[in-house]
């Protein structure tokens, strides 16, 4: 579970041009506008974007506006919030249960569900940059590749002996629902019904009414972005799924960039401005893997890390 509140440090506070009540504080790897007053070295309760503060005291100077969105201040953007914090509990310390915080969830198209997610394969879902400074500095100069984020909903389709089922990030549909028909029209059922394994292909499910439509796509598409052998209980490697999709026709999310990968914040966020594959307008981001699989990395995902990277002029444009 990612820490959407937890206590970190104050790492470098800086003046804002024409401000004299407020400054640019750096806490891990992400910059929040504070009232002056604070110090370097300074411990606060650090909460990010994409939070549900609760509606009590403690959150009273939000007036009402409990979600945490990214905002621009006086022409710096500022990432979530700061709160005096004067505890002694250590650096890294959770905070998201005891102050009641949820994470936000974009609301998806209701949709029949069946059955829940199938406990053996992982959920999709990314870290921001922002979160993993000292991955980046550990992983620094590795070949990395970029695609790009597409806004629309999760989509996991696999097969597993025999029974071949289309979900969403959280549940199986049925096979009435828009995503499982536009699988079947894609032809992705047929492809993993006639494959010799028991995998899954994972993509984002974009088109007319998914999360605003962002591509502004005539008609609804599944981009895929990962495959998992179920058997084996991992990833393809990006050479080993590229060939695998591209030898079926599987349409995969665009490729933005290869590049070795850099800790610097600012030029990774520097990498995810820019416009859309799909047309003259800002994309929502994009999300850097490495090339190879990484020797000795045995996590969550296998041998491999992924992350996002926001891009701040789609998230401001968004209003999230
Ligand atoms: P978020 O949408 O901020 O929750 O970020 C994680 C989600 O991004 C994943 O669960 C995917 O559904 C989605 N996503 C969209 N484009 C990509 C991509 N190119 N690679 C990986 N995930 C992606
Ligand atoms: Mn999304």
């Amino acid at each position: 579970m990612r820490k959407l509140a937890s206590v970190q440090v104050i790492r470098d506070l800086l003046p804002i041009e024409n401000a004299d009540r407020i400054e640019l504080a750096h806490i891990e790897g992400f910059q929040c506008v504070v009232p002056k007053g604070y110090h370097v070295g300074d411990k606060v309760i650090y909460i990010e974007t994409d939070s549900i503060c609760p509606k009590n005291e403690t959150f009273a100077f939000l007036k009402g506006h409990s979600h945490i969105k990214l905002q621009k201040i006086r022409g710096v953007y500022s990432q979530g919030i700061a709160l005096e914090y004067h505890g002694d509990a250590p650096v890294g310390t959770d905070m998201t249960k005891e102050l009641g915080i949820v994470k936000y969830e974009p609301p998806e198209q209701p949709m029949d569900t069946i059955e829940a997610f199938p406990w053996y394969i992982p959920k999709t879902d990314e870290v921001r940059a922002q979160n993993i400074p000292e991955l980046l500095t550990k992983y620094k100069g590795v070949p990395c590749y970029a695609t790009e984020k597409l806004d629309g909903s999760s989509c996991t389709i696999y097969r597993n002996k025999g029974h071949i089922g289309v979900c969403t990030r959280k549940r199986e549909v049925d096979n009435t629902s828009l995503m499982f028909r536009t699988a079947e029209k894609q032809g992705l059922l047929d492809f993993i019904s006639n494959l010799d394994k028991d995998i899954a292909i994972q993509g984002e499910f974009v088109g007319p009414k998914q999360q605003g439509n962002h591509l502004h796509l005539p008609e609804h598409h599944i981009y895929v972005f990962s495959v998992y052998d179920i058997t084996k209980q991992g990833y393809f490697d990006q050479d080993t799924m590229g060939l695998f999709l591209n030898f079926h026709n599987v349409d995969t999310v665009p490729l933005v960039n290869e590049f070795a990968l850099t800790d610097n914040i600012d030029e990774l966020v520097k990498m995810a401005i820019g416009n859309s594959t799909f047309g003259n307008f800002p994309r929502e981001g994009i999300v850097i893997r490495p090339i190879e699989p990484i020797e000795g990395l045995q996590g969550f995902l296998g041998n491999r890390f992924s992350f996002k990277v926001i891009n701040p002029e789609y998230q401001m444009k968004k209003g999230e």
